[in-house]
């Protein structure tokens, strides 16, 4: 696998360092590897051999955007999820294009996937871009089965993957289920297993991996049991599609990318529902080092932390302006629907999720020394690993 990293000649130098600047990942050695590879199975042992009859399991829409994503990495999660999926549970994936202008992802694309998923695979195109958050509303307009999985467009989902969240959802409609989401190393594409840690938050209200408080780790029989998490990382999660609907879908308002993870965490707690992290679900995303769209003086991001401060986290919206002063005096729209769907759907206050959802929560301006075992480097919508230190 490593070899794959090796550069031969210059030409080849060439072609990985304009594909890293594209994507900031190793598109040369992407594109090098089997759409169909095989990763490891990193499940803890007690996941494999459980059992859960597909028959008592709803259907799924995995809906998939991306702008400009490496054709490569696009293909390799499709086939991933096609491999590892149940066939009578998937009932369809959707992918929206963002309107990219990379050649490949245009004609090439469709007609890669007509050829061979004809049917399973729904391709639509956004005649301008309109952003993750609203594409993913889209796609879920679109999708016709009983739950939505939410994926990035550089995914590879693992061995069972699906079942053990479905499995959630059927038990409770409200559970939001996460899997873990393990590292695909942005240089080498290697699949590495990350611990297991739930969803937390950094009062500039970017999502931070958090490790599991000592006090729900001691209910825990072992690390194969989903785990209540205060948040989701915005990318990948798995929810009741009606249910969705129900809480109002991400706030429409919301523009481009940013802020959506924590609307639906708050949300979802706030409103009567739950958010697991499910172990035994494993997915692989490629964590780059540089983030194409996260930009701390992003008018949009700014814009959208807001919107979610002010609709959701009453008097700690405070909080937010101290650790990220730059927010002073940034305009943010009407929020009136989004208080009226909070109205509307009895929904707790922000001091009740945090005394009851997470206590561990302190008011922190720099959260860097709060974990001595965890370093987090780059601060993303899903939050990065650095290998150290676990
Ligand atoms: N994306 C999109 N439109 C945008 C920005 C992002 O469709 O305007 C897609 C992107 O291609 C990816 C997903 O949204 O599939 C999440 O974005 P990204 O991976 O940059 O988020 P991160 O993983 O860095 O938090
Ligand atoms: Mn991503």
């Amino acid at each position: 696998m490593y070899d794959l990293s090796v550069i031969a000649n210059s030409t080849e130098d060439q072609i990985y360092t304009e594909g890293f600047s594209r994507h900031y990942f190793n598109q040369f050695v992407s594109d090098k590897l089997d759409p169909n590879r095989t990763i490891p199975d990193v499940r803890h042992k007690l996941c494999k051999n459980r059992d859960y009859p597909v028959f008592k399991l709803p259907t799924v829409t995995v809906v998939i955007c991306f702008l400009n994503e490496a054709f490569s990495a696009l293909i390799r999660t499709i086939h991933s999820v096609i491999n590892r999926t149940p066939s009578e549970l998937l009932k369809e994936i959707i992918i929206i294009d963002d309107f990219s202008s990379f050649e490949d992802l245009k004609g090439h694309l469709g007609t890669h996937l007509k050829i061979k998923y004809y049917k399973k695979v729904i391709l639509l195109r956004n005649p301008v871009r309109k952003g993750l958050i609203m594409s993913r509303i889209i796609g879920s307009r679109h999708a016709t089965a009983e739950v939505l999985v939410f994926l990035d467009s550089h995914c590879e989902v693992n061995t069972g993957w699906i079942e053990p969240l479905l499995d959630r959802i059927v038990l409770n409609r409200k559970t939001v289920v996460a899997p873990i989401v393990d590292s695909v190393d942005a240089y080498t594409m290697v699949y590495d297993s990350v611990p297991v840690l739930v969803g937390g938050f950094k009062w500039n209200l970017f999502f931070r991996w958090d490790p599991i408080p000592v006090k729900i780790r001691k209910m825990l029989s072992d690390l194969s049991q989903p785990i209540k998490s205060p948040t989701i990382s915005g990318g990948l999660f798995a929810i009741d599609k009606e249910y969705f609907k129900e809480l109002g879908e991400y706030d429409p308002k919301l523009k481009i990318w940013g802020g959506e993870n924590m609307e639906i965490s708050f949300k979802v707690w706030q409103c009567g529902g739950k958010i697991e992290i499910v172990p035994c679900s494993r997915v692989g995303h490629i964590y780059r080092q540089v983030q194409p769209n996260n930009d701390k003086n992003d008018v949009n991001i700014k814009r959208n932390l807001l919107r979610v401060a002010h609709t959701w986290m009453d008097e700690y919206q405070q909080y937010v302006y101290d650790a990220r002063p730059n927010l002073e005096g940034v305009e943010y729209g009407d929020i009136t629907e989004r208080v009226t769907l909070r109205n509307r759907l009895r929904c707790q206050s922000f001091s009740w999720y945090l005394k009851t959802i997470f206590p561990e929560q302190v008011r922190q301006f720099s959260d860097s020394h709060r974990f001595v075992h965890f370093t987090d480097i780059v601060q993303t919508r899903i939050g990065t690993y650095c290998s150290e230190g676990f």
